[in-house]
């Protein structure tokens, strides 16, 4: 730890949150705003920059589970749905889009206080992925389409077939998300779920609901069909498993953490429920030689300290190449020390706190073990002092291949940096991780990035940038980083299944 660092606090106490209107707390059920069946159970939304109890909202019963989804099935089943145009499905979601436009500056206020996010962070990324992402699946909506098929080689020669594929929505979707982009990923399982003509029942985090319980005021106001959306709250392990045991239930579409995504998958195979998993990662920020380092050291920096660490794909592996190990290591260590922590409303801030006092704590944990095991460290290493619960952002030297440090999701502002003597061991190292998300490369040779990035085995690798989602791009994970992908085209193919109808054709009446 260095000197100057143990002397900072964070700079919250300057800025004073604004007050933005708090979600009514009631669920989004059939089509109406209600309470639980049995009120009482509440859970605290806090303000990780303060550690104050912003509101509170209602933690649900399996029996709210049961009628929200019996809702989103006769929704699913209903003529009125199943014949809806899919133009007018967009249509919904172009509406909420409008709305959620109209009350951007309010729910960027309303995330970043419930998420301790930057506000200029939820404000133009947030809200801005959430408004793009309704409009995308909006025009999706009305693009759907199968195959046709002229002929089989199986068939005897005396007959003429002919088939054509359909996509039809799968049913009751599933939406269990995670804390870290809370608007953003209910809008990644609720638009692609109406655009593909499914009927969704969103599950958000404990830690991060009010966005979505506002969302779901929005929703009614654009007048969704009843049941089409459902919205309810609660922990993981009694509602969000509630769901996935739900027989009527016929898709997972879950973002989170690799411990509770396998336990989804497994819990799944009962129903033969289909799943797309959108889970952790332990992503590599890998800088050749030969790269731009007044590009690739802010590069590397941000991609680990942008959101605290708290971002799936965050670089959290920093591979150098030796000739310029030193100058990199010592340019982010250098950003490192320089970031101002603080409120997520104070301007000045560059970093805000981590999601809650225990996950601050188990960043620590994991620290302090891989500081046991032998790792150096070169730029914090440390929770802050004071109010909130900020952590420093960390750059950690003399680390190996198998202590944890290198091996486990931190999810904080922890980076292990790593030097690479051999050229020949960067897709080795790279690869060296039981999970498979994503990796960028920095360098100025086209010819080794793309080589390299052929050989990485995660589901996006970036080329002198690291942390760009595009909704255009296939999103998903190799190895233990998930199954499936979302967005754009591979969303059709996870909230959709194809249905073949063939026929015979009788080649006798071919009079001409
Ligand atoms: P988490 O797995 O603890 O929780 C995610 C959601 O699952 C929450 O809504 C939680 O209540 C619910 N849940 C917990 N146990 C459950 C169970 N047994 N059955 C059903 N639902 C259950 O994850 P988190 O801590 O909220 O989020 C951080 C994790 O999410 C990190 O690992 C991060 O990498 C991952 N993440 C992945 C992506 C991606 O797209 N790959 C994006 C964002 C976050």
């Amino acid at each position: 730890m260095t000197s100057n660092e143990s002397e900072r606090a964070p700079s919250g106490k300057a800025a004073i949150p604004p007050s933005p209107p708090l979600p009514s707390g009631l669920l989004l059920i059939d089509g109406q705003l209600a309470p639980p069946l049995r009120p009482g159970r509440m859970i605290d939304a806090l303000d990780p920059s303060t550690g104050r109890r912003i509101t509170q909202f209602p933690a649900c019963s399996r029996a709210d589970v049961d009628r929200a989804v019996m809702a989103a099935q006769r929704c699913f089943e209903s003529r009125a749905w199943r014949m809806m145009r899919p133009l007018d499905r967009g249509r919904l979601l172009e509406r909420l889009a409008l709305l959620v436009e109209k009350h951007r500056e309010e729910l960027a206020a309303l995330e970043s206080l419930d998420s301790g996010k930057l506000l200029a962070v939820t404000r133009a990324i947030d809200l801005q992925f959430t408004i793009d992402g309704l409009r995308h699946y909006a025009g999706w909506a009305s693009k759907i389409a199968g195959d046709y098929v002229s002929h089989s080689p199986l068939v005897p020669e005396d007959a003429v077939y002919r088939a054509y594929t359909q996509r039809r929505p799968l049913g009751v979707v599933g939406g269990i998300t995670p804390w870290n982009f809370p608007l953003g990923q209910a809008i990644q399982k609720i638009a692609p779920a109406i655009a593909f003509g499914c009927t969704v029942v969103l599950k958000p985090s404990p830690e991060t609901s009010l966005t979505t319980l506002r969302l779901g005021e929005l929703i009614v106001e654009a007048g969704f069909p009843a049941g089409s959306v459902n919205i309810v709250t609660g922990d993981g392990m009694e509602i969000g498993a509630a769901l996935v045991g739900h027989p009527a239930v016929r898709k997972i579409a879950f973002t989170g953490s690799t411990a509770t995504g396998q336990s989804i998958l497994a819990a799944s195979v009962a129903t033969m429920k289909r799943v797309t998993l959108e889970l952790g990662g332990k992503s590599p920020t890998i800088i050749l030689a030969d790269a731009d380092l007044d590009r690739a050291i802010p590069g590397a920096a941000a991609a680990i300290f942008a959101n605290s660490g708290q971002i799936c794909t965050a670089g959290s592996r920093l591979l150098v190449e030796a000739p310029i190990y030193d100058r990199v290591v010592e340019g982010v260590c250098e950003i490192a020390r320089g970031l101002k922590i603080g409120s997520a409303f104070d301007p000045a801030t560059q970093m805000g706190p981590l999601i809650s006092a225990q996950h601050r704590d188990r960043v620590d944990g994991i620290v302090e073990n891989g500081l046991a095991e032998g790792a150096v460290a070169l730029a914090g290493g440390g929770a802050v002092d004071g109010g909130g619960w900020f952590y420093k952002p960390t750059v950690l030297g003399g680390v190996s291949a198998q202590m944890s440090v290198m091996r486990e999701e931190i999810f904080g502002p922890v980076v292990c940096a790593v030097r690479v003597e051999d050229p020949g061991d960067i897709v080795r190292m790279a690869n060296d991780t039981p999970f498979g998300l994503a990796a960028s490369i920095w360098t100025r040779d086209l010819d080794r990035a793309h080589l390299l990035a052929e050989r990485i085995d995660a589901g996006t690798v970036w080329l002198n940038t690291h942390n760009v989602l595009d909704l255009t791009m296939p999103f998903g994970g190799h190895k233990l980083s998930g199954l499936g992908h979302e967005f754009g085209g591979d969303a059709m193919q996870a909230f959709t299944e194809p249905k073949a109808v063939c026929m015979r054709l009788d080649p006798g009446s071919m009079r001409y």
